[in-house]
C-alpha cells in the first residue's frame, strides 16, 4: 500500500478536559476522573488532567495511590453519559472530512485521507481548529504513512500537538523513542528484549536481524517485531469495525458473601450487557461470567447458545445460571458479564459526511 496518509486524531486527557469544560471552577486544578470519584474507595483513574501527571497520577492507577501522590486534586466520578455526548460530536467533525474514519472508542480515531485533495497536515489542522472552536477542547493528531506511524506521531506533542512524520522521516524518527513506545511492545516484551538483545529503543530493536528475532520469538511476532521496529504496518484503516465483544462488570466496595446478592449483582450486570448490545446494534451467542474472590483469584464460565439474544431477560438468565456453576466458598470481590460472537442487528451505519453538523 504505497503512499498512503492516515491520521490519529487523540483528544487531550478526554474525560478531565470534559470535566474542566462544564466546571469552570476546575480549570488550571489538578482533576482526577475514576470510579465514583472517592478516592477511599477502590478504583482506578480513568483520566488524570495534566495539570496532575506532575504528581505520578495516569491513567490504570489505583484511585487510593492516586490520592497518596496528590491529595489536593478533585477527585470526580466517570459520567460517561456526557463523554459520549461530546464524542459524538468530535466524531461528526472527524466525518465531516469525508475520509473513511476507524474509532478506536470514545476519544481516538484513524482516518485514511489519502484521497482527499487536501494535504494530510491541512486536515488535521482544520480538525485540531474545529474541535477547538465548536468543542471548546483540545486533539493532538499524528500525521503519517500507516496507523502505527499516526498514532506514535500524536502521541509526541500533546496537549495539541500536530506531529507530522513523512515516509522518508519514519525510522529516524522512531528510532530514539522507547520500544514500549511500538504496538504490542507491553512491559514483558520489553523486558525480554532488554535481557536477551540489550534492547531500549525502537532504533536498537530496528538493528536486530529478523533470525534473530525469529528464534526468540517465533516466526510470527518475531517477523511482526522486525516490521515495526522500522515504521511498517499496512494495516487498512477499518470502518466497519465490529465489537468483539461488550461487557460490564463491577468491584463492590464490600465483598459480597450472601449468593442471593451475587446473583442479583449478575442479572443487573446482564441487564447492562443486554441494553449496550441493543444499543449499538448487536446480538451475542455467548456469554462469559467472571468472579474474583477476595483473594484475587478469579474464576470465568462460558456458555454458547443455539441462538442470538440481545434482551435482558434472557442475558440475566444465562447469566446467573453461569454463577450456579460457580463454587462459591468465599467473598466475592469483583463480578463481570460478557456477551461474544456478536451478530450485527442492522447494518453498519454508513461512512461519509453526516446529514447534520452538530451546532457549536
Ligand atoms: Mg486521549
Amino acid at each position: 500500500m504505497p503512499g498512503r496518509t492516515i491520521l490519529h486524531v487523540d483528544m487531550d486527557a478526554f474525560f478531565a478536559a470534559v470535566e474542566q469544560l462544564r466546571r469552570p471552577e476546575l480549570r488550571g486544578r489538578p482533576v482526577v476522573v475514576g470510579g465514583r470519584g472517592d478516592p477511599s474507595e477502590r478504583g482506578v483513574v480513568s483520566t488524570a488532567s495534566y495539570e496532575a501527571r506532575p504528581f505520578g497520577v495516569h491513567s490504570g492507577l489505583p484511585l487510593r495511590t492516586a490520592y497518596q501522590r496528590c491529595p489536593q486534586a478533585v477527585f470526580l466520578p466517570v459520567d460517561f453519559q456526557a463523554y459520549r455526548e461530546v464524542s459524538e460530536r468530535m466524531h461528526a467533525i472527524l466525518r465531516d472530512t469525508g475520509a473513511r474514519l476507524q474509532s478506536l472508542g470514545l476519544d481516538e480515531a484513524f482516518l485514511d485521507v489519502t484521497d482527499l485533495p487536501e494535504p494530510g497536515e491541512a486536515i488535521a489542522r482544520a480538525i485540531q481548529e474545529r474541535i477547538a472552536s465548536e468543542l471548546l477542547l483540545t486533539a493532538s493528531v499524528g500525521v503519517g504513512p500507516n496507523k502505527l506511524v499516526a498514532k506514535i506521531a500524536s502521541g509526541l506533542n500533546k496537549p495539541a500537538g500536530l506531529t507530522v512524520i513523512p515516509e522518508r522521516d519514519v525510522e529516524a524518527r522512531l528510532a530514539p523513542l522507547p520500544v514500549t513506545t511500538l504496538w504490542g511492545v507491553g512491559p514483558k516484551t520489553a523486558a525480554r528484549l532488554h535481557q536477551v538483545f540489550g534492547v531500549n529503543t525502537v532504533g536498537d530493536l530496528a538493528g536486530i536481524p529478523l533470525e534473530r528475532l525469529q528464534e526468540e520469538y517465533g516466526p510470527r511476532l518475531g517477523a511482526y517485531l522486525h516490521r515495526i521496529a522500522r515504521g511498517i504496518d499496512e494495516s487498512p484503516v477499518q470502518t466497519e469495525w465490529e465489537p468483539r465483544s461488550v461487557s460490564r462488570e463491577h468491584t463492590f466496595q464490600v465483598d459480597l458473601r450472601r449468593i442471593e446478592a451475587m446473583r442479583e449483582a449478575v442479572a443487573r450486570l446482564a441487564g447492562r450487557v443486554a441494553d449496550d448490545l441493543r444499543e449499538q446494534g448487536y446480538s451475542a451467542t455467548t456469554v462469559t461470567l467472571k468472579v474474583r474472590f477476595a483473594t484475587f483469584r478469579t474464576v470465568s464460565r462460558s456458555c454458547t447458545l443455539p441462538a442470538v439474544i440481545d434482551d435482558r431477560a434472557a442475558m440475566a438468565e444465562v447469566a446467573v445460571a453461569l454463577l450456579d456453576k460457580v463454587v462459591v466458598d468465599r467473598p466475592v470481590r469483583l463480578l463481570g458479564v460478557r456477551a461474544s460472537k456478536l451478530a450485527s442487528a442492522r447494518s453498519p451505519a454508513p461512512a461519509g459526511p453526516p446529514a447534520a453538523t452538530p451546532a457549536p
